[in-house]
C-alpha cells in the first residue's frame, strides 16, 4: 500500500519552499500526500527557530503528535528545519516520538532517512557538517501554486546579527550558479508560472563570481525572461542595497514596486549592539532615494521592541521612524532570546510587560499609517494577480504589484489571471474593489498625495 505524508510547515517563505522540496522528493520515492494527520504514515514538522514563540508552537505539536504515534506505533514523526539542526538531542529527549531529525541541508535525503530509521528501530539525526560552497539542488520540487514560485538564489547568511539563530542553522551564505537560477525561470515560465519570489537570506548580497553576475543583474536577467509578468525577491539587507538595484527596479516593468527591507529599529544605538552594519541614517538615505524614484515602490519591514538595553528613548527612535518612513506594512515582534546568538550574553533587561506594551504602541501607530496609505487607493484602477476565493464575504482576492491585498466583486477569473479592479474601500491590511471589465488602468502612477513620500 502507497505510504502517506504530511508536512506541516513553521516560519519564512524559505522553509515553504523546502517543504515544497521534500514534498518533491517524497513524491518521487512513491509516497503520496495524506489528507491530514489521522492518515499519515510520515509526518514532517518543517521548524523555525527565529522566534521561542514559533519553537514552543513545535513542541506543543509535537506532543500530539506523540498521542497519535502511541494510537499507530507504525507512524514516523520526522523534525526538519532550523530546529533540527540546533537542538537535536532536545527535541528527541523531550519528545521520544521523533524518529528522524534531519537539518535544512538534509531534508531532501528524509525519504532514505525514514528508511534508516524504520530499518534500525531507533533514532536516525542528521545534521549540517561542513557547508557545501553551493546550496543542494532538486529538480523535485511539488509546488502548491500553479502560478507563482519561489526560486532560490543563495542559502546562510554570512551576517552575524546578534539576536539571530539563522547563520548557526543554515550555514554562510552559499549562491547557486546565476545560469542555473535563469534556467529554473524560463523552465518555470513554459510551465505558465507568472510571478516568481527570488529567495535569499540576504537576497541582494547575491554574487556569482564565476559568471561575474550580481543579485541587481540576476534580476534584471530573470525579468526578461518572456511569460514572466511580475518579480520579486525577499529579504534584502539594508547593508547591501545599492543605487545599481533600485536602478533595476525602477526601469523593469516586471520587477514588482515593492521591497521589504528589514530595519529592526529606529535607534542607531540598538542597531550597533544589533550588529546589524548600518545606522538610522544611512537606512533614512536609502529611504529617501527609494520615495524619489520615478517609480512609486511600496516598503514594509521587520521591527523588534524590547531589545537588550532598548531604553524608552530608543523606542520613540523607532516611533519616529515609522512616522518618517511611512512604512506600507511591517511584521513586528517583541524580542526573545536564542541560544548561541552574542545577543545572549546581553542582559534581557526589558520586562515581558514592558515589551508587550512597546509592541501594542507600535502596532497601532503603524496601523493608522497603513490605514492612511491605504485610503489613498479609492478611486484608483489596479491590476490585481488572482490567488482565489476571498476570505471575506467579497468573490475574490488578489494582489497588487506593490504587495496590497485586495478583496473584490465581480465575475470569477482562476487563480494566477490578472483582473483590473477599481478601489472602493479599505482597511489597514487591504483594499476592497470592483473588478472593472473596461480596462482603464493606471499601474503604477503616484496615487493622489503620495508624490514623494
Ligand atoms: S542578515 Fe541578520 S537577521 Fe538576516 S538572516 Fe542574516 S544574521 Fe539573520
Amino acid at each position: 500500500m502507497t505510504r502517506k505524508y504530511l508536512i506541516e510547515t513553521f516560519g519564512c517563505q524559505m522553509n515553504e519552499l523546502d517543504s515544497e522540496k521534500i514534498a518533491g522528493v517524497l513524491d518521487r520515492a512513491g509516497y503520496e500526500e495524506a489528507a491530514g494527520p489521522e492518515s499519515a504514515d510520515v509526518i514532517v514538522l518543517n521548524t523555525c527557530s527565529v522566534r521561542d514563540k514559533a519553537v514552543q508552537k513545535v513542541y506543543a505539536r509535537l506532543g500530539e503528535f506523540r498521542r497519535l504515534k502511541r494510537e499507530r506505533p507504525g507512524l514516523c514523526v520526522c523534525v526538519a528545519g532550523c530546529m533540527a539542526q540546533l537542538e537535536p538531542a532536545r527535541i528527541l529527549a523531550r519528545a521520544p516520538c521523533v524518529e528522524v531529525v534531519a537539518g535544512p541541508q538534509k531534508g531532501l535525503l528524509l525519504p532514505e532517512l525514514i528508511e534508516r530509521a524504520r530499518t534500525s528501530g531507533g533514532s536516525v539525526v542528521a545534521r549540517r557538517g561542513e557547508p557545501s560552497a553551493e546550496p543542494a539542488e532538486t529538480p523535485y520540487i511539488r509546488r502548491r501554486s500553479t502560478y507563482s514560485a519561489w526560486v532560490t538564489i543563495s542559502e546562510g547568511c554570512s551576517r552575524r546579527c546578534s539576536f539571530c539563530v539563522v547563520p548557526l542553522a543554515r550555514g554562510p551564505e552559499r549562491p547557486r550558479p546565476s545560469r542555473r537560477i535563469l534556467e529554473e525561470v524560463r523552465a518555470l515560465a513554459a510551465e505558465g508560472y507568472v510571478e516568481i519570489i527570488l529567495l535569499g537570506q540576504t537576497v541582494n548580497s547575491y554574487r556569482d563570481r564565476e559568471a561575474g553576475v550580481g543579485f541587481a543583474r540576476l534580476l534584471r536577467e530573470a525579468a526578461a525572461v518572456p511569460g514572466i509578468r511580475r518579480i520579486r525577491f525577499t529579504s534584502p539587507h539594508p547593508g547591501d542595497f545599492t543605487d545599481e538595484l533600485l536602478e533595476t527596479m525602477v526601469s523593469c516593468p516586471a520587477v514588482c514596486n515593492q521591497i521589504h527591507l528589514p530595519v529592526q529599529s529606529g535607534s542607531t544605538r540598538v542597531l550597533r549592539t544589533m550588529l546589524r552594519g548600518y545606522t538610522r541614517e544611512r537606512y533614512l538615505d536609502i529611504i529617501r532615494k527609494i520615495r524619489a524614484a520615478a517609480r512609486p515602490i511600496a516598503i514594509s519591514t521587520d521591527l523588534i521592541v524590547g531589545f537588550p538595553g532598548e531604553t524608552e528613548r530608543d523606542f520613540e527612535d523607532t516611533l519616529t521612524l515609522l512616522d518618517e518612513v511611512q512604512y506600507d506594512s511591517a511584521f513586528s515582534f517583541k524580542y526573545s532570546p536564542r541560544p548561541d546568538t552574542a545577543a545572549l550574553g546581553l542582559e534581557d533587561d526589558v520586562p515581558d510587560e514592558e515589551k508587550g506594551r512597546r509592541l501594542t504602541l507600535l502596532q497601532e501607530r503603524q496601523r493608522q499609517i497603513q490605514s492612511a496609505r491605504n485610503s489613498r487607493y479609492v478611486g484608483r484602477i489596479v491590476e490585481v494577480l488572482v490567488e482565489g476565493k476571498a476570505r471575506s464575504r467579497m468573490a475574490l482576492a488578489g494582489r497588487t504589484s506593490d504587495n496590497r491585498i485586495v478583496n473584490f466583486d465581480g465575475p470569477v477569473t482562476p487563480p494566477g489571471s490578472f483582473a483590473e479592479v477599481e478601489i472602493t474601500g479599505f482597511g489597514p491590511n487591504s483594499l476592497k474593489g470592483v473588478r472593472v471589465l473596461q480596462a482603464g488602468t493606471v499601474r503604477q502612477a503616484h496615487p493622489p498625495g503620495m508624490e514623494g513620500i
